[in-house]
């Protein structure tokens, strides 16, 4: 027995499924998930010592690897004078300004500590700020595992929401109204039945949590309008796409402004950090300027914040021309293998990108639903046997480093076209 096999038996017993956050058991790929020791630049390095291509940056926030040297003085250089005080900072400030100023929608912010809390309170800001309970979210995106968005359609047609887990109340899921992802006409529709009652509209700009959708052209704009019209709040959910995509965010790339977006990964640099900001009239309704509460004992903790600061203030022009040619020549790379296999598509947007078991690029979950998930399975342990770690589930996106060297870019090509032949047979 392995030693990740050893460690996940020990872990079983007393964290439930082994793991703190369920995705990570590796349930829809099969086998024991490696046990990481270390990461080394854009390499993970499990307790047996097989090296591993990481192309899933911790789900995202370690866009400059692990242990980036910046990211690590900053980090070192805050704990060594103390690792929370919960009193203010100047090192929030910086991180708050620096938001402000990178993200034209955003002209006040707060920091949280995950990306469930930053998408909790904003929809408690818009419900509270339009006097309004329901909310509109589109099926198959994901904004954290509070009540409110733990909420998926049983099918594409169902109009109010049904738990999608046990323990979130019926009467907190029929405040949830569902909408297909890509169809501003469903969401037309619900603004019609529920006249002057619907707070906010909350989604992924670009949908990575079943997989990469983009949106299709038009959509996010017309939801825009949708909101104007009715009153509603729009809130776009940048906890994924926020820094990863073009120059920044999805609603720079697409040109849509948002009333409130929630950020988390990688503003917090690989530490529990997270945010949500926007129209500054909004934002004011919150506590202690306004009436609207939310708190955090460790919110813009001091070490997290350096540890965002340090990594946002790399994510240059360099660094987003860097990640975008690592994307497409991935995607290049890939186009032979893609299309000789006949049943596969390839979606990218910047350096999220996924590989769908399906012939045509889908543009809903409906469709994502259709993938073939147990080749994905069997391309992902290949995949993995040739040192790419990739997300052990079709319903997520694939995460590309600036920091790749043109070399390891080769071998993530070559390990993925192997892992597509591979898993067809
Ligand atoms: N929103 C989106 C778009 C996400 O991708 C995630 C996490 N994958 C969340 C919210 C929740 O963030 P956290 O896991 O930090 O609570």
């Amino acid at each position: 027995m392995s030693r990740s096999s050893k460690l996940f038996a020990r872990a079983r017993e007393v964290i439930p499924g082994g793991v703190n956050s369920p995705v990570r058991a590796f349930q829809a790929v099969g086998g024991d998930p490696p046990f990481i020791q270390r990461g080394e630049g854009c390499t993970l390095i499990d307790e047996e010592g097989h090296r591993y291509l990481d192309l899933v940056a911790s789900w995202g926030p370690l866009i400059l690897g692990h242990a980036d040297p910046l990211v690590l003085g900053a980090v070192t250089g805050a704990i060594a004078r103390g690792s929370s005080f919960g009193a203010p900072t100047e090192a929030e400030v910086e991180l708050a300004e620096l938001l402000v100023s990178l993200v034209p929608s955003v002209e006040m912010v707060r920091l949280c500590s995950s990306g469930t809390e930053a998408t909790m309170h904003a929809i408690r800001l818009a419900r509270g700020a339009t006097g309004r309970d329901l909310i509109i979210k589109m099926i198959g995106c994901y904004h954290g595992a509070h009540d409110a968005v733990l909420v998926a359609a049983g099918s594409g047609l169902a109009t109010f929401g049904t738990p999608s887990s046990p323990g979130v109340p019926a009467s907190v899921a029929a405040n949830t109204l569902l909408a297909p992802y890509n169809d501003a006409e469903a969401v037309a529709e619900l603004f019609k039945q529920h006249a002057d009652r619907i707070a906010a509209i909350i989604l992924e700009p670009i949908a990575g949590n079943m997989g990469v959708i983009a949106p299709a052209a038009g959509y996010l704009q017309a939801l825009r309008e949708l909101c104007d019209q009715n009153g509603a709040v729009l809130i776009f959910d940048e906890v994924m796409c926020g820094f990863r995509v073009g120059n920044g965010t999805a609603q720079e790339l697409y040109g849509v402004r948002p009333d409130l977006t929630c950020f988390g990964k990688i503003v917090g640099g690989g530490f529990p950090l997270a945010a949500f900001g926007g129209r500054a009239d909004l934002m004011r309704q919150l506590a202690p300027s306004g009436p609207i509460y939310q708190a955090g004992t460790l919110s813009g903790n001091p070490v997290a914040v350096a540890a965002g600061l340090a990594t946002l203030k790399q994510l240059d022009a360099a660094a987003f021309a860097r990640m975008e040619a690592v994307g497409a020549a991935v995607e290049e790379g890939l186009r032979m293998p893609v299309a000789y296999h006949g049943d596969l598509s390839f979606t990218r947007v910047g350096s999220m990108f996924t590989l769908f078991y399906r012939s045509e690029v889908p543009t809903n979950f409906e469709q994502v639903m259709e993938c073939n998930i147990e080749e994905y399975a069997r391309y992902f342990r290949a995949a993995l046997a040739n040192g790419v770690y990739l997300p052990p589930s079709q319903f997520e996106s694939v995460f590309l480093s600036p920091r790749l060297t043109d070399a390891e870019v080769a071998q993530v090509i070559e390990g993925l076209s192997a892992a597509i032949v591979v898993a067809e047979m």
